[in-house]
C-alpha cells in the first residue's frame, strides 16, 4: 500500500460504508463493527505499523489524509481510527523484551482494534497524572482504575492503559501496559450518551484488580509519561486536527449543497443565487478550512522532518483545529438555518462532533496554557 492507494481506499470505504450508515449510528449512538471490519480488511487498521510486523509503514500524511476522509463522512469512526493507530503505535514502540507480536500481527492483519485508556476519573482532563497506581504481582503487576472515557469501549480487541508506577514518586511516574480485551476485571462500566461523536463507545472503563503480566508492560516503569509526549501526543493532535479538516470539508459540502437547491420559489432563486450574506459565509468557511488544510500539511511536515518549532506546532494544531471546526460548522448552522436546526441535513451532527475536540485532552484550555508557558520559557508540568 502507498499514500494513493491508502486515500483512494479511505475514501471508496467512506462512501461505500460509512456514508450510508452515519445518520442513523448517529441517532442511535451505535458503533459501527462494519466501519472497521472494513478498514481492517483493507489493510487500514496496521496502516504506521512497521514492515517488519505486518504493517505499511506510512507515516504522518498518509495517517492524516485517511484520517480527513474518513471524518468527511463520520467523524465517529475516524476519532476510532485515530485511537486505534496512537495505539497501535504506542505498541509497536514497546520497551525491548515486550510480548507484543502476536499483537502486532493481527493489528496488521486488520483483525485487531486497538485504543488509549488515559483519562481517569480522579484527573480529569490531566491525562498525564494517572490517579491509579499499579501494584506488584510477581514480575507482573495488577491494575486497579476508573477509567472517565475510553473510545471503542467494548469493542476494542485490547486497551493501552496508564498507571502510575508501582514505586512512582511523582504524578507523572506513569507506566503504560497493554490490557487485552477479556482480561479478568476490565469491564465497561457505563453507557455512551455523548452530544457529539455519538457512535463512537467512549464510554467508562474500570480495571480491578486485573491482572497484567510483565511481558505486556510497553513502558519501564515510570516512563509511561515521555511515551504519551513522544509517541502519542504528535499523532493524537495530528488526527484530531484531521478530523476536525473533514468535518469543515463537509460542512462546506453540505452547505454549498443547500444553498445551491434550497430555493425562494417566489423570486426564482437558489438561496446562493439570491443571498450574498450566505456567499459571504460560505467563502469564509472555504478560507477557514483550506486554512486549516494548510495547517494539517504544515504540521505533517514538522513531524517528517522535526526541528526546534515542532513542539509548539503539535501543541497549536489541535488548539486551532478544534477552534476551526466549531467555528465552520457553527457558520454552515447558520447558513443552512431552519432546515440545519430541524435535522434535515447532516450539518447538526457536525457541528455537534466538532465540539469534541475542544473536550477531548489535550482540551484548547490546556494547550494555551502549555503553549503560552513554553513561549515565556516556564515549566510545562
Ligand atoms: C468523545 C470523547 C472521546 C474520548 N476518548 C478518550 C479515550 O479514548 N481515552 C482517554 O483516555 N480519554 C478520552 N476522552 C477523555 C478526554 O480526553 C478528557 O479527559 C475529558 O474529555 C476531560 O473531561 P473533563 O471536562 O472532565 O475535564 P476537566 O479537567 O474537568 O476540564 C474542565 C474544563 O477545565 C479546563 N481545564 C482543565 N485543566 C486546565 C488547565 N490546566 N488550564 C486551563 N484550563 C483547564 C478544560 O479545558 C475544561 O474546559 C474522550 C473525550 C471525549 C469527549
Amino acid at each position: 500500500m502507498n499514500h494513493e492507494t491508502a486515500t483512494s481506499t479511505a475514501g471508496e470505504i467512506a462512501d461505500r460504508v460509512l456514508v450510508p450508515a452515519a445518520r442513523q449510528n448517529d441517532k442511535e449512538g451505535r458503533f459501527s463493527t462494519e466501519a472497521i471490519d472494513a478498514l481492517g480488511r483493507a489493510g487500514l487498521l496496521g496502516l504506521t505499523l512497521p514492515a517488519e510486523s505486518g504493517g505499511s509503514g506510512l507515516g504522518p500524511s498518509t495517517f492524516a489524509a485517511v484520517t480527513a476522509r474518513l471524518a468527511e463522512a463520520d467523524a465517529s469512526v475516524a476519532m476510532v481510527y485515530l485511537m486505534h493507530v496512537c495505539a497501535a503505535a504506542t505498541i509497536a514502540a514497546a520497551r525491548p523484551g515486550a510480548a507484543v507480536a502476536p499483537t502486532l500481527k493481527e493489528i496488521a492483519a486488520g483483525r485487531h482494534l486497538s485504543t488509549l485508556a488515559f483519562s481517569e476519573a480522579g484527573s480529569r482532563s490531566h491525562f498525564w497524572a494517572p490517579v491509579s497506581r499499579a501494584r506488584r504481582n510477581g514480575a507482573g503487576v495488577r491494575l486497579s482504575a476508573k477509567k472517565s472515557w475510553v473510545t471503542s469501549a467494548g469493542h476494542a480487541q485490547s486497551y493501552v492503559v496508564s498507571s502510575l508506577a508501582p514505586e512512582g514518586t511523582g504524578p507523572t511516574n506513569s507506566t503504560l501496559y497493554l490490557v487485552p480485551a477479556g482480561t479478568r476485571g476490565l469491564a465497561v462500566a457505563g453507557p455512551w450518551d455523548g452530544l457529539g461523536l455519538r457512535a463512537n463507545a467512549s464510554a467508562p472503563m474500570t480495571l480491578d484488580d486485573c491482572e497484567v503480566p510483565s511481558g505486556l508492560q510497553l513502558t519501564d516503569d515510570g516512563m509511561g509519561f515521555q511515551a504519551m509526549l513522544g509517541v502519542v501526543l504528535p499523532l493524537f493532535n495530528l488526527g484530531t486536527a484531521a478530523v476536525a479538516l473533514g468535518l469543515c470539508r463537509a460542512a462546506v459540502t453540505e452547505t454549498a449543497a443547500h444553498l445551491k437547491s434550497a430555493r425562494f420559489e417566489h423570486l426564482g432563486q437558489s438561496l446562493g443565487e439570491s443571498l450574498p450574506t450566505l456567499r459571504a459565509q460560505l467563502a469564509t468557511m472555504q478560507i477557514d478550512t483550506d486554512g486549516l488544510s494548510a495547517r494539517v500539511d504544515d504540521l505533517v511536515d514538522h513531524l517528517e522532518r522535526p526541528r526546534d518549532t515542532t513542539t509548539l506546532r503539535v501543541l497549536e494544531s489541535k488548539a486551532a483545529a478544534g477552534d476551526v471546526a466549531i467555528s465552520v460548522t457553527s457558520a454552515a448552522m447558520r447558513a443552512c438555518g431552519g432546515a440545519a436546526f430541524s435535522k434535515h441535513l447532516n450539518v447538526e451532527r457536525l457541528f455537534r462532533d466538532a465540539h469534541a475536540g475542544a473536550v477531548m485532552a489535550p482540551t484548547g484550555d490546556v494547550l494555551r496554557e502549555f503553549i503560552s508557558r513554553a513561549i515565556l520559557g516556564m515549566p510545562l508540568f
